[in-house]
């Protein structure tokens, strides 16, 4: 199974930029110490966000068009049971 990706809905990404949430200050995401790291943590865990908006963008729209893959094949086989 495909690990588990974050997404945000169209909502949330309006509202949403990089850094989101820090309170130390920092511009980018080396200098944040709000994000104290452990091998164990999952992106989920992550306290202050740095992803690049566009990334979340992208998610969506790949994610969208998985949903539309899996459509189409879905309609590619149901057609081929029907051929029989
Ligand atoms: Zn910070």
């Amino acid at each position: 199974m495909k690990p588990a990706v974050k997404r945000l809905t169209p909502a949330q990404i309006e509202n949403y930029f990089p850094g989101k949430g820090c309170k130390c200050h920092a511009w980018v995401e080396r200098e944040c110490c709000c994000n104290t790291w452990n091998s164990a943590m999952t992106e989920q865990d992550i306290k202050v966000d740095w992803t690049p908006k566009e990334v979340y963008v992208l998610r969506n729209e790949n994610h969208e068009l998985e949903v539309r893959c899996q459509r189409l094949e879905q309609l590619f086989l149901e057609q081929l049971l029907q051929e029989d």
